[in-house]
């Protein structure tokens, strides 16, 4: 499967694509504006992500806008429901409101940072993105 991570901090970005990498091809970005970029650019190369995992807490475009973006282009592209990104939220902050707006905007999962492997592996297999 084909991941992208957006994670400004690198010791989150370094631990997370350890983890990831045993699943699939992983690209790194560091802000939002980057994930946005790079989830355009796989659209237009035709080879879409299967997940993002996505920092709420990220500079020049935060997590939760990136993921409201992606949500409207894929409307915008007519992407049927079965076939959207699936998108996991990361974040150290306890801010159930934000988790909360988080999910109002359709992400599939939350993962709170510290990460546990454990419980990401069962998000992974709950969307069905691992048998
Ligand atoms: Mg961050």
């Amino acid at each position: 499967m084909k991941i992208l991570i957006a994670e400004d901090d690198l010791v989150s970005r370094r631990f997370i694509s350890k983890v990831m990498s045993k699943y699939g091809e992983c690209d790194l970005v560091v802000d939002g504006l980057e994930a946005i970029d790079a989830y355009m650019m796989a659209i237009k190369d035709e080879e879409p992500y299967d997940l993002i995992c996505l920092d709420i807490m990220m500079p020049k475009v935060d997590g939760v806008k990136v993921l409201k973006t992606i949500r409207e282009l894929e409307q915008q592209n007519k992407v049927e429901p079965e076939k959207h990104v699936k998108i996991i939220m990361t974040t150290a902050l306890g801010d159930t409101d934000v988790v909360q707006t988080a999910f109002d905007y359709q992400c599939d999962a939350y993962a709170s940072k510290p990460i546990d492997i454990q419980k990401l592996i069962e998000v992974l297999r709950k969307l069905k993105l691992i048998d």
